[in-house]
């Protein structure tokens, strides 16, 4: 049978890791009821992903929920707190749900009309979730066997940030305190801070905004500065390159000719940072330009920052200056 959903290309492999075989005819599952929708979209990855060999024991809920959406991440599928019980003080039961549980759709073309409201996007009735119970003898919780991963929609995480700029600017902070910070503590500092409850998954965009979305490989940018630094040691240490490792990691390169041309044409000096992280290290490069006699663009020096921050241009500016001190060239 040919339907839209049993194309050869939905047949593809699930982008990540996975340590298990994509198998949906799991013993497990036939104890659990998949109605007629979720047994047409259980093989298509575009529905579906599999996330049973994701950790199962927990110490407490943040942790639990942290885990789940970062692992998910990269394959679009995103947690939230959905129900939570508790005796005297003590979580005795969570469950973790699929973030769009309850949510409009933003993948569906069909609507809803209702008499007060109108037209409003279709609802998803999402029913995928993990229950997590309170095992006393082992003091953690502990994940459910069963459950299901086919979901209601499309797999699709929004990548944007829709936080305003004042606390994307408070995150920064916090960051700059602790570059590890995890998603839940942000959320708990900015609910202290400001009595705001954030999602999730917002936070987690915004962390991604200012940190990249991979780690930094210090040891090998490290090894590729040194590659860089014999390539011009013929001139007698007129080259410099300087590495400032705390938070934020930032780099300073200045050959001997970007030097020079900095000693001829220093009338006007254009800095400018790049908008995208467009190397693989995820750095934004920090452009220190100018304009020679005939018109054309040169460069004086040049920067990379992991973090967008007046802490990383004020370092670049100071190994400028302190360079122009050294070689006795006036400054811009
Ligand atoms: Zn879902």
């Amino acid at each position: 049978m040919h339907d839209e959903f049993s194309d050869e290309e939905n047949f593809q492999q699930i982008p990540g890791e996975c340590n298990t075989t994509f198998d949906f005819y799991d013993h497990e599952l036939d104890n659990m009821e998949l109605n007629k929708d979720e047994l047409r979209k259980m093989n298509d990855a575009k529905y579906t992903y599999d996330f049973s060999r994701y950790p199962r024991h927990f110490k407490s809920v943040h942790e639990a929920l942290d885990t789940y959406c970062s692992l998910g991440y990269p394959n679009k599928v995103q947690f939230r707190l959905y129900e939570h019980k508790q005796a005297g003080s003590k979580t005795v039961f969570f469950s973790l749900a699929c973030y769009m549980r309850h949510q409009p759709r933003y993948d569906t073309k069909y609507y809803t009309y209702d008499a007060q409201q109108g037209r409003a996007p279709k609802v998803s009735n999402c029913n995928v979730n993990v229950r997590f119970y309170w095992n006393e003898r082992e003091g953690q919780f502990e994940r459910k066997e069963c459950f299901k991963y086919v979901h209601d929609h499309r797999l699709e995480i929004d990548e944007r940030c829709l936080l305003p700029g004042p606390l994307l600017h408070d995150i920064k902070l916090l960051v700059m305190e602790n570059f590890d910070i995890q998603v839940s503590e942000v959320i708990q500092k900015v609910y202290h801070a400001h009595g705001k409850r954030l999602r999730h998954l917002d936070v987690l965009n915004a962390l991604k905004l200012i940190k990249g979305d991979v780690r930094l490989d210090l040891p090998n940018l490290m090894l590729d500065l040194d590659q860089v630094k014999e390539k011009y040691t013929n001139d007698d240490n007129e080259t410099q390159i300087t590495l400032n490792t705390g938070t934020p990691i930032v780099v300073f390169i200045q050959t001997r000719e970007m030097m020079d041309t900095y000693r001829l044409y220093r009338e006007v000096m254009l800095v400018n940072v790049a908008k995208k992280r467009k190397n693989k290290y995820g750095l934004f490069q920090v452009h220190m330009t100018g304009i020679n006699n005939y018109g054309r663009a040169v460069v004086f020096a040049t920067g990379f920052t992991n973090i967008k921050c007046k802490e990383a241009y004020s370092w670049i500016f100071q190994e400028f200056y302190k360079r122009c001190v050294q070689l006795n060239v006036d400054l811009p």
